[in-house]
Parts: C-alpha cells; structure tokens; sequence
C-alpha cells in the first residue's frame, strides 16, 4: 500500500462544505491562495481542497496535492450541466473518461487531441469509478434520508440515475441550448459538462496516480443553467456528493487498491 493521503478536490466551496463538516480534526495548511484540510474521512487520510473554477485553476490544486501533500491520488467532487438524453437534473454522473472540449490545435493536431500527448480522452482509475458508481446509486436509494423529504419533493428527485461515461470540460459556464446542441453534436456520447475534470485528469496522468471524479447534474446546460444551478448547488448537491465519496471511501480496501 503506498504511503500518503488522498486528495478530494471541489470547484466551489459549497461543493466541498459538507467533506468538511465530516472531517472534525481537519488541520489546514494555506497555500497558493487555497486552505487544504488535512484529515480523516471513511477511515482514510485525506486532503480535502477547493480548486476553484475553470482548468487552470484545476491544475495547478491538482499539482499542489500531488507534489506538495504527496497525494496518492485524486477524486474530484462537484456539480455539471447535463448534456446527454435522460441526464436530468438531480442525477449522477461518474466519469470513465474525459476530454477538453475547447481544446482545438487544428489543423497540426485532431480536433480535441491533446498536443504532445495522441489521444483527447484520460480514462479514469476503474475500480475507483466503479466503487464511486456504487457509492452513488447508493445515495439515491437513500436520497431522502439524505437531504430530506422536502427537498426531493421540490426538486423532484424521486427517480434519480446514476450514469457513466465521457464527461467533457472547457473554460465556459454551458447555459444555452445552441451551445449544449453543438457540444452535443461533436461529442454525442459526452455526459456532462464541467470546468475542471480533465485538467486534474491530465495531471494524475502526468503523475502516474489514479484519478475518478463524480458530479451532480446540477442544469442541462441550458438557458435556465445559471437559475437551476445556484438552487441546486446550495440545496442537494453538497450533500449528495459529500455522501457519495464518505460512503466510497468506507467501502475502499486501500488508497491504491
Ligand atoms: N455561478 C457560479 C459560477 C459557477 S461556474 C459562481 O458565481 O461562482 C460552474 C461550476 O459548476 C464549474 O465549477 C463547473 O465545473 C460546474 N458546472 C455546472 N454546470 C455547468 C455548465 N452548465 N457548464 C459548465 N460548467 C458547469
């Protein structure tokens, strides 16, 4: 078993705030304009950050963990606009791979390859995406013992899913139909949208150290994304997720296993 914490990284404080409310005996170390909590969660070390939005930001949280903290690997947790047909609002995706979706060095390179690298898409760690997708469909069996029964009645969440596959990422909030339509267009297998998967996927795979990543549909990546997402974040999302990944973490072996 390799020696060293796991890290778990969210975009928005929000998306992380319920992680910590379960992690008492965080210690926190400031860094690069960031508060890493150092501490225990589901029976493992980890360190518990948040990036903030967008690749960049992403990556340079990503290195941090992995060079400063010694993470022996990375799980990010957060929310994503829904592209795919049936990913409602409310469901759950968990990424087997991912891709930049505004990455585009054409006519040198494919559309979407990374240069330097020839490929566009970074699998995530399998046994860890499937341990999370059972953690996550977990979850939604119990989603009202969770977040309440108010809750899943106001944002109707009775028959959550829980999804994998191809979440895809990009320096731009996705909030209408014609750009979730070209997205969908390009990539007809993308899942979900985000701002950061696939810069801290390109990281861990840099660094050799597996990465998985589950996200909340939080909007369908449309026009009414900005008003359905500031709700839900706030409302389902923080707990669903920080669920989701206490429960995987309770139910995985060893760091690397
Ligand atoms: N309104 C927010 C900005 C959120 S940006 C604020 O004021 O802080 C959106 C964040 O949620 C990103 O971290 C991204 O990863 C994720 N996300 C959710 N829905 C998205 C969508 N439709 N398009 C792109 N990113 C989305």
């Amino acid at each position: 078993m390799t020696e060293g914490p796991l890290g778990i990284v969210s975009a928005m404080p929000q998306e992380l705030a319920a992680v910590l409310a379960l992690m008492p005996e965080e210690r926190r170390v400031d860094l690069a304009g960031r508060s890493f909590w150092h501490g225990q969660l589901g029976g493992h070390e980890v360190v518990a950050v948040v990036s903030g939005i967008g690749k960049v930001a992403a990556a340079t949280t990503a290195t941090l963990l992995l060079q400063r903290f010694c993470a022996t690997g990375l799980v990010f947790t957060g929310v994503a606009g829904g592209l795919g047909d049936g990913v409602r609002v409310g469901d759950t995706v968990v990424a087997t791979a991912f891709l930049q979706h505004d990455m585009d060095a054409s006519p040198l390179f494919a559309r979407h390859e990374i240069p330097g690298y020839g490929f566009s898409r970074f699998s995530t760690h399998r046994s860890w995406q499937q341990g999370l997708s059972a953690a996550a469909r977990r979850t939604a069996a119990s989603l009202a013992a969770t977040v309440g029964a108010e809750v899943v009645a106001r944002f109707g969440l009775e028959a959550t899913q829980v999804h994998e596959g191809l979440v895809i990422s990009g320096d731009r909030f996705v909030s209408s139909e014609a750009e979730s339509t070209a997205l969908r267009q390009q990539l007809p297998d993308a899942l979900a949208v985000e701002m950061e998967g696939a810069a801290v996927a390109q990281v861990c795979h840099d660094h050799g150290v597996p990465f998985a990543a589950v996200r909340c549909v939080s909007d369908r990546a449309d026009q009414a994304a900005h008003v359905d997402f500031v709700r839900f974040v706030s409302e389902v999302t923080c707990h669903t997720s920080a669920h989701t990944v206490l429960d995987w973490l309770s139910h995985l072996d060893t760091p690397q296993a």
